[in-house]
């Protein structure tokens, strides 16, 4: 079964690829990425779609008909109203985690049923509008907890509320996305000294809490310590329950956090292995007892995104051939600043959109930004790249450039779907229109001009 489950996912992979190939030369064709436009983000809907229906089939098949289960994706992952509305359709929620979060799940016709709202700080104004929408909330600590008790206490409210707890299990291999160290900020840290207990006693004097959350952390978190978190969050659902005398939490919210191998197309683990190795280490997760909800981004939109630039120039220096190219740390700020952590595959492509052939060079790909960190990707071995090639930054379809940095006013770079035409062609829309450099200067305080050498200028007050 296991050669099996390789050969399907190697013939995806395959099939990935050949998708973003051609997409690629596609935008070149028609004109989306060329000299005036050096710089897009591309989306495979296709692709999307089957990582959508993958991750329901993997917990449908898991747990008894008619148990509930949302799959709430993670809009940090991919903040694009056009995306949250096809996951909307493919049968997937939203999580959100501030304002500008909910507001885009709204505008994608994201029910609040089917949204929960969970965020380190958020304000009294935010909590009351999530409560009087509907939207789950996952209080975050004891004096959010306290604002819940007085909104809870003035109106009613359908908001299922929960809490969220952190494991404290350890980190993975990436600091800045392990969420359940000793110290981490999130939750109420379940080890801390009384907080356990604590948590229980929270639980029973508020008849209307009834969910628990944990969220094990993101990428660089090996599946054994993210089915931990889990097994962890259910033993104290079933503590709370068995002092409640009731079934209190009738809901968890197991976060997201599956990675994605950025080195090769390796597609594990999959959300079937994922689903197994919770049926596995907690079987009572899945008897039917309690609703299910889920947080998963990067491992849903991470391979169906691409960066393509065009290669502006190509130099040498010190004996190192470098291409200058338009996708630099504006779209792949993780990488540029901390390379070791979120290495990015590169592919090559010549100016028609073709994918490069020829014998590869080892070559630094650079990013248009005026600071030498600026690299895509160090001494990779690539075809020659020259100038008006193309390069793709792959897998960059989660927290890359949907996440633009502006650093150096660089404009935000168009942002284009894609799919079979139906024709034998691939159709492009666009999910999001390139920045103008009127826009830029709009919000970079372009209406203001004047408003500094006004201040304290002879004649004003
Ligand atoms: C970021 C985040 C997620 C999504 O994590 P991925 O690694 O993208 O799957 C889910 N839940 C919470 C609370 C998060 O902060």
């Amino acid at each position: 079964m296991g050669d099996a489950v390789e050969r399907d996912a190697d013939a995806e992979a395959r099939e990935r690829a050949a998708r973003r190939d051609e997409a690629v030369r596609a935008a070149v064709e028609q004109g989306l990425l060329g000299p005036d436009a050096a710089v897009v983000g591309l989306l495979d809907v296709t692709g999307i779609r089957r990582s959508a229906a993958a991750l329901r089939a993997a917990f449908d098949t898991a747990v008894p008909p008619g148990t509930p289960v949302l799959h709430a994706f993670a809009v940090k992952a991919t903040p694009l109203v056009p995306v949250l509305r096809l996951l909307h359709e493919a049968g997937l929620g939203a999580e959100v985690a501030s304002p500008g979060e909910l507001a885009l799940a709204r505008a994608a016709g994201v029910p609040a049923g089917r949204t929960v709202l969970d965020a380190p700080a958020k304000t009294p104004a935010e909590l009351r509008e999530a409560l009087a929408l509907g939207i789950a909330v996952n209080a975050d600590n004891p004096q959010e907890l306290d604002r819940l008790d007085a909104l809870v206490h003035t109106g009613s409210t359908r908001s299922p509320l929960g809490l969220r707890v952190n494991p404290q299990l350890g980190g993975g291999s990436i600091r800045a996305t392990s969420t359940a160290t000793a110290t981490s900020k999130f939750g109420v840290p379940l080890r801390d000294e009384g907080a356990r207990d604590w948590v229980v006693r929270a639980f029973l004097a508020r008849p209307w809490l009834t969910r628990l959350h944990a969220h094990t952390g993101s990428q660089g978190i090996p599946l054994p310590l993210l089915a931990r978190g889990v097994a962890e969050t259910y033993a104290l659902a079933e503590e709370i329950n068995a002092r409640a005398g009731r079934r209190q939490v009738d809901t968890l919210d197991i976060g997201g956090g599956l990675s994605v191998d950025f080195a090769s197309e390796a597609a594990e683990p999959t959300y079937a292995q994922y689903a197994r190795a919770l049926a596995d280490r907690v079987p009572g997760l899945f008897d039917g007892r309690y609703g299910l909800v889920t947080e998963f981004g990067r491992s849903l939109m991470a391979r169906h995104g691409t960066v393509v630039a065009r290669v502006e120039y190509a130099k040498s220096a010190g004996g190192r051939r470098i291409a200058v190219t338009h996708a630099g740390v504006q779209v792949a700020t993780r990488t540029v600043y901390a390379p070791e952590a979120w290495p990015l595959r590169i592919a090559a492509y010549d100016a028609e959109g073709h994918p490069k052939r020829g014998p590869e060079v080892v070559q630094d790909v650079a990013g248009p930004a005026c600071f030498a960190g600026d690299l895509l990707a160090e001494g990779r071995a690539l075809p020659a790249l020259e100038q008006g090639d193309h390069v793709a930054a792959l897998d960059t379809g989660a927290y890359y450039f949907a996440h633009h940095y502006a650093y150096n006013s660089l404009a935000r770079p168009g942002i284009y779907g894609f799919a079979p035409d139906g024709a034998g062609g691939v159709a492009l829309t666009v999910v999001r229109e390139p920045q103008t450099v009127a826009e830029v200067v709009a919000e970079s305080g372009g209406a203001h001009t004047a408003a500094l050498t006004a201040l304290g200028a002879p004649g004003s007050r």
